[in-house]
């Protein structure tokens, strides 16, 4: 009961400190000062980019933060506590070329705001050291290379694919990283941030209809999905579109085609996994022939491993008798593909309670995209994210949205996240 009490007392005093409002006014700010009529213009390592992390340096300089760049260019804003044990919450600056006012920097000005409150809450010393980091290029929008700062710190960065990345003018990352004071082959170095790391938090905007479509504002998020993805070629043979029976046919097309609606039920009998043919090729591709090549791509995506590779096999045992009905082969080969980085159970229940004290309801779901948080999931460090409503469903667009009243809901709730994980923290180490 007493326990409850101090928790209920706590809550008060936290709620006295948070101003919610002031995020979504820093965020208008931010907005004026590195969008335009297209949107948000903060593409990593470019001016504008530089223009928001000093504006962003400004917004804390009141608050006894030690502040560093580390060796793959990300920020961190540190608040020592009583235990070296940190609690980290991540955001990114960078935007897309025409991007939307609250991606990435929702997630960065939020953590401010909890840092402001929790220095005001405990002064000089909270129980544990708080940690924002601000990653360089969670983006990837200049070199195509997404996580960028996320995945040198998790070490899982291919230093010998990034190492001649260029952009649409010729420059290789890491002569524009030198540029921006970065020497690409230290970025690793990074890695030793997380050398007391305990949990990492990140809030973000959904970029999906899920939660609009429920109606809610807020959810916790379970992970980022596994990503399987392949090119499937059915060899048939060209034939004349006038003298060849049907029955006489080995038409590449046929096979490929039946493989359109299959992966609706794969996909269906998976649970919440998707599966996209994303495009098809035909050869010869005229309109008097027969196909006697038919190319497809396939992306199936799903939160659990064991399922993704059910999915993978459904699909290759598919094209197999499709092939076998239609007397033509068929060939796989895979482009690319990314385990699924599960979230931390203890932090999505913690998660889920700061949403529903905050909400009144919360929902679990999947995340589609991924984020910093799944390298950071990847190296280990308990990790959970934070939704919080998109209107259209829609982001890196300037239409991109959310409702005022929703993102001042996500930052009270997020604070609550903050203060139970910094409670479970030393709970954990015991
Ligand atoms: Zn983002």
């Amino acid at each position: 009961m007493e326990a409850v009490k101090s928790k209920t007392i706590a809550r008060e005093i936290m709620s006295t400190f948070l101003n919610p409002k002031r995020t979504v006014a820093e965020l208008k700010e931010l907005r004026a000062l590195t969008g335009d009529e297209n949107g948000a213009q903060r593409v990593a390592f470019t001016p504008t980019w530089l223009k928001a992390r000093a504006w962003l340096r400004e917004r804390v300089k009141d608050l006894p933060l030690e502040i560093h760049n580390d060796a793959a260019g990300n920020t961190w804003f540190t608040l020592p506590g009583a235990s070296d044990q940190a609690l980290l919450i991540g955001g990114h600056m960078d935007s897309v070329p025409n991007g939307g006012w609250l991606d990435g920097c929702l997630n960065v000005l939020t953590g401010v705001e909890i840092l402001r409150r929790i220095h005001a809450q405990y002064p000089g010393k909270p129980p544990v050291t708080v940690r924002l980091v601000d990653w360089a290029d969670e983006e990837g929008a200049r070199f195509g290379k997404s996580l960028f700062g996320s995945s040198a710190c998790s070490g899982n960065l291919d230093m010998n694919e990034a190492r001649v990345l260029q952009d649409k003018d010729g420059i290789r990352l890491p002569d524009a990283l030198k540029e921006v004071g970065i020497d690409f082959e230290r970025v690793k170095e990074s890695g030793q941030e997380l050398k007391n790391a305990a949990a990492y938090l990140e809030l973000h905007i959904e970029q999906g209809p899920v939660l609009l479509d429920l109606d809610l504002p807020l959810g916790a998020v379970l992970g980022t999905f596994g990503v399987e993805r392949h090119a499937i070629t059915f060899h048939g043979q060209a034939a004349h579109s006038g003298s060849t029976p049907m029955n006489r046919r080995k038409d590449a097309f046929l096979a490929a085609a039946k493989m359109s609606s299959e992966i609706y039920r794969i996909a269906g009998r998976s649970g919440n996994g998707v599966c996209t043919i994303g495009s098809c090729t035909t050869k010869p591709g005229i309109v008097t022939s027969v196909v006697a090549e038919c190319r497809i791509t396939l992306d199936q995506r799903h939160l659990d491993a064991a399922k993704l590779a059910t999915m993978l096999a459904e699909a290759k045992a598919a094209s197999d008798k499709f092939a076998r009905e239609g007397n033509v082969s068929v060939s796989w080969e895979r482009l690319w593909q990314i385990a699924p980085r599960p979230f931390n159970q203890e932090l999505i229940s913690l998660c889920d309670e700061a949403i529903r004290d905050t909400c009144g309801k919360s929902h679990r779901l999947p995340s589609g995209p991924l984020h910093d948080a799944a390298e950071v999931a990847a190296a280990g460090i308990p990790t959970v994210m934070m939704f919080v409503q998109s209107l259209h469903g829609i982001s890196h667009n300037k239409i991109e949205d959310t409702r005022e009243e929703h993102l001042e809901l996500c930052v009270t709730a997020f604070d609550k996240l903050a203060e139970s994980a910094m409670e479970w923290i030393p709970a954990r180490a015991k």
